[in-house]
This record gives C-alpha cells, sequence and structure tokens, in this order.
C-alpha cells in the first residue's frame, strides 16, 4: 500500500465518526489538507493526481462522504482563481469553499449567448469604487444554492467582442440578484435564469484584468470539458455544499441514512455492467439486437475509458489539455445517449410507464432523460466537433464575422 492511502486511512479512522456534522467533517478534511489535495499549498498538499485520486479512492472504499464540490466550485472556480486570482482573492475564497461553507455557480450562458458566448450583453458599469451589474444569464447550474458567482459581463461596448468582457466574483447573496430554478424533462430542477438588476461587484472582486476576462473564461471552459468526462469514485458519498443546500448542521449518520433512500439508478448514463445485469434481469438479455447493442454500449466504455487514460497521462506529463479533451467529452456525451437508447430497448413497452408505476421507481427515467444534457452543457457537441476539426485537423476556422467589430453578436466558436 502506497505511504499515502496508508496515511489516508489512519487520519480517517481517528477523524471519521457518525456523530459529527457534515461541517465539522469537512473542516478536519480542509485542515489536513485533504479537501483537494492536488492543490498547492496552503490550500492542498501538491499532490500528483494519481495521489490525490487515491485520497479520494480511499474515502469511497469506507463510504465516507467525500470532499465538497460545491456544484462547480471545486472543478472550476477554485481552479480557476488558483491560475489567475491574486493571493488576496484565494485566501479570501478558497477556505470557505474547501470547508464546504460556499457553493458556487457559473453566470456564462444568456438567452441570446451561448455557444456564441463572447456575444454576451450583461452589462457591468464602474460606480465609484465598485461596478454594478444588469442583465440576465440562464442554465447555470445550481444558482439557488450558491454563494458566489463566477460572472462574465460586458464592460467595454467600443471594443471588440473578445475584449470588452471582465471576469468577476458576485456575491449571490445580495438583493439584486434573483435566481428562479428551471424545471427539466425528468422533474429535476437542476439549473436556474438568474435576473442581475443593479447587482453590486467590489473592484477587487475583478479576477485578471479588466477586458481581459475571456482569457479568464477559456480556463473554466478547458476545466468544463475535463469536468463533464471525469467520474468520481464508485462508494464515494456526495453531499450537495453551502449554507444554503441545508446539509452541513446534519449528522454524517443522518446524511447516510439518507442516502440509503436514494434512487436506484442516477446521473447520466447507466454503467455497462449493470445494463447488462438489467438485460437479464428483464429476461431480453438473449435477443440478438440487444446483445449486439450491449456489446457495442461496453466496447464505447472501454475505447473511453482508454483515451481517458492517456489524456490522465498527459497532464502527467505536464503536456497542456490537448485535442483529448474534446474527444472525451464528445465519447461521454455518445456513451449517454446510447445508454438512453438501450434503456428504453431492454424496458420495452415498461419505458413508457410513469414515476412508481414505472421500474426502479423511475429512476432509470430519471437518468435516461437526464442524459440530453450532456450533449449541451459544457459545450454542445457540434461546437466540441468544431474544435476538433479546427485544432486537430487543421481544417479551416469557422467563419467569425463580427470577431473584430465592438461587441456585436453571433456566429463565432467558443472553443476556439
Ligand atoms: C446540463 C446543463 C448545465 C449547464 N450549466 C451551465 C452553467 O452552470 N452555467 C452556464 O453559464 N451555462 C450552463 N449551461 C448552458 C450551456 O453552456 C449552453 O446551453 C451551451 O453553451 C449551448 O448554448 P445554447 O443553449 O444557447 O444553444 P445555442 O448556442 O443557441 O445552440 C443551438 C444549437 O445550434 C448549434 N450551434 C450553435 N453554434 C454553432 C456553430 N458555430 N457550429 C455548429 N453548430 C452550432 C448548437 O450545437 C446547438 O445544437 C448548461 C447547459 C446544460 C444543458
Amino acid at each position: 500500500m502506497s505511504d499515502v492511502r496508508a496515511e489516508v486511512r489512519e487520519w480517517a479512522a481517528e477523524n471519521w465518526s457518525l456523530d459529527l456534522t457534515v461541517r465539522e467533517w469537512w473542516r478536519r478534511l480542509a485542515d489536513a489538507r485533504l479537501a483537494m489535495p492536488a492543490w498547492p499549498e496552503p490550500y492542498g498538499r501538491g499532490m500528483s493526481n494519481k495521489d490525490a485520486r487515491a485520497v479520494t479512492q480511499e474515502l469511497a472504499a469506507a463510504g465516507m462522504i467525500g470532499p465538497p464540490q460545491g456544484v462547480v466550485g471545486a472543478a472550476l472556480a477554485g481552479p480557476t482563481l488558483l491560475a489567475h486570482g491574486t493571493p488576496e482573492q484565494q485566501a479570501r475564497y478558497l477556505p470557505p469553499l474547501l470547508r464546504g461553507e460556499e457553493a458556487w455557480c457559473q453566470l456564462f450562458s444568456e438567452p441570446g449567448a451561448g455557444s456564441d458566448l463572447p456575444a454576451l450583453a450583461t452589462r457591468a458599469e464602474k460606480h465609484g469604487e465598485g461596478w454594478v451589474v444588469d442583465g440576465q444569464k440562464v442554465w447555470n447550474s445550481g444558482a439557488d444554492v450558491a454563494r458566489r458567482g463566477m460572472l462574465l459581463a460586458r464592460t467595454d461596448v467600443d471594443r471588440p467582442k473578445y475584449e470588452g468582457i471582465t471576469f468577476f466574483v458576485i456575491d449571490m447573496d445580495q438583493a439584486g440578484v434573483e435566481a428562479r430554478p428551471l424545471r427539466q424533462m425528468n422533474g429535476e430542477a437542476n439549473f436556474c435564469e438568474v435576473f442581475l438588476t443593479g447587482a453590486r461587484v467590489d473592484h477587487e472582486d475583478i479576477v485578471g484584468q479588466c477586458n481581459d476576462g475571456w482569457r479568464v473564461a477559456r480556463t473554466v471552459m478547458a476545466l468544463e470539458r475535463a469536468m463533464v468526462a471525469g467520474r468520481p469514485p464508485k462508494g464515494l458519498v456526495q453531499v450537495p455544499s453551502g449554507e444554503r443546500a441545508g446539509f452541513l448542521d446534519r449528522t454524517i449518520g443522518e446524511v447516510l441514512e439518507r442516502g440509503e433512500r436514494r434512487p436506484v439508478f442516477s446521473g447520466n448514463a447507466v454503467p455497462a455492467r449493470r445494463l447488462i445485469a438489467l438485460a437479464r434481469e428483464r429476461g431480453v438479455a438473449d435477443d440478438p439486437h440487444i446483445r449486439q447493442e450491449l456489446a457495442r454500449y461496453y466496447t464505447l466504455n472501454e475505447t473511453n475509458r482508454y483515451t481517458l487514460l492517456r489524456t490522465a497521462a498527459s497532464a502527467k506529463a505536464g503536456r497542456p489539455p490537448g485535442p483529448e479533451a474534446s474527444i472525451t467529452k464528445l465519447a461521454v456525451s455518445r456513451v449517454c445517449q446510447a445508454s438512453r437508447e438501450l434503456t428504453f430497448s431492454i424496458l420495452g413497452a415498461h419505458g413508457m410507464l410513469d414515476g412508481s408505476d414505472a421500474p426502479y421507481d423511475g429512476s432509470l427515467h430519471t437518468v435516461a432523460l437526464a442524459s440530453v444534457g450532456v450533449r449541451i452543457g459544457g459545450g454542445t457537441d457540434e461546437i466540441q466537433r468544431n474544435a476538433l476539426g479546427e485544432r486537430a485537423l487543421g481544417l479551416p476556422r469557422e467563419p467569425d464575422v463580427d470577431a473584430t467589430s465592438p461587441s456585436a453578436t453571433s456566429g463565432a466558436n467558443p472553443m476556439a
């Protein structure tokens, strides 16, 4: 057993108790710098990705609650602040994120700016020492429970559209910010539309330079592609962080007991082995078409696993993320769509049932309907293909007619 695994086992045995509150458990993880051990000191331990993964694998193997993710806090906001934030911004925002006290959201997309993100129209205007923000964002995951937002706003309308954008950290807990949850077709409400009406941001909360927010946004988008492709280790208990999510002051015992009542299937895709087991259980494992599709699904998952290993090896060798990030994001999207098709083929007519009448109380349906979002979130499949065509295959760049005109709209490729 590696030193890291031995140390984590010993530390967890001394620190884990069902009587602790989630708040106290996360505080202990953060104090031991085991919440995000790959982050540099003083926030983490500067561990290699392999050792950091060993830490979460050890927690998962013991069925423990994993480090706080905070919707996009740990995966996107933290690494972005480490890359572009000032030491003061890091000292202010990273500790509460690591202790799970503050969840984050990403305020990028707008009704008129998704794939063409640089066309965003939310304005921030300087007033005295701070900025006042007006506009509307949409599809913002977890915005209703987030305390902090990564906000892109236009600060100079006379500059070309990529250049007049600034990246701010916004306090979501203020009168000028209203997050309204949006109901998805699977019944869940994971994201919101966010209305910003005279919302205030301090000048110190600009990340990077004023009007240079696109550079910071590109870091977030690269991290997002990796986030969609990555998976937490099996067995790790994930609990929503942030004061508004309502878990911090519950005991671990209570939270785990609630977890036992969780749906049988969750996420955006059903793992291949579970789909094979489902086909056997439903008596269709001998159907030649389903056998063929199960084999195809298994192969797709395995090839994707090898591509992920290639991506990890490239990161370990210190190479910047290349086209494999777009490939893995696209492959995950294909896995999710194939999972949905197979699920309904296996269920047959039972696929038409709803809620508690449906197999597994409808949890298979919830997963199948959530699969569609993976094609869109973090850059659509079409945009990933554009990026691969241009960057990996060297095809001519997509025309971007208004790239140099003042904050105009339409036609750009945000992955470019
Ligand atoms: C589950 C989920 C979570 C999300 N979370 C967040 C979040 O937390 N924060 C946030 O800010 N946003 C979030 N989004 C929004 C997401 O980033 C956008 O939906 C996405 O960028 C697409 O933008 P759009 O919906 O405006 O579609 P559009 O950009 O209008 O695209 C419509 C269609 O046209 C295609 N298309 C557009 N431009 C091109 C082109 N140049 N070439 C070829 N095809 C093109 C697209 O692929 C798509 O099929 C989330 C979305 C989902 C589904």
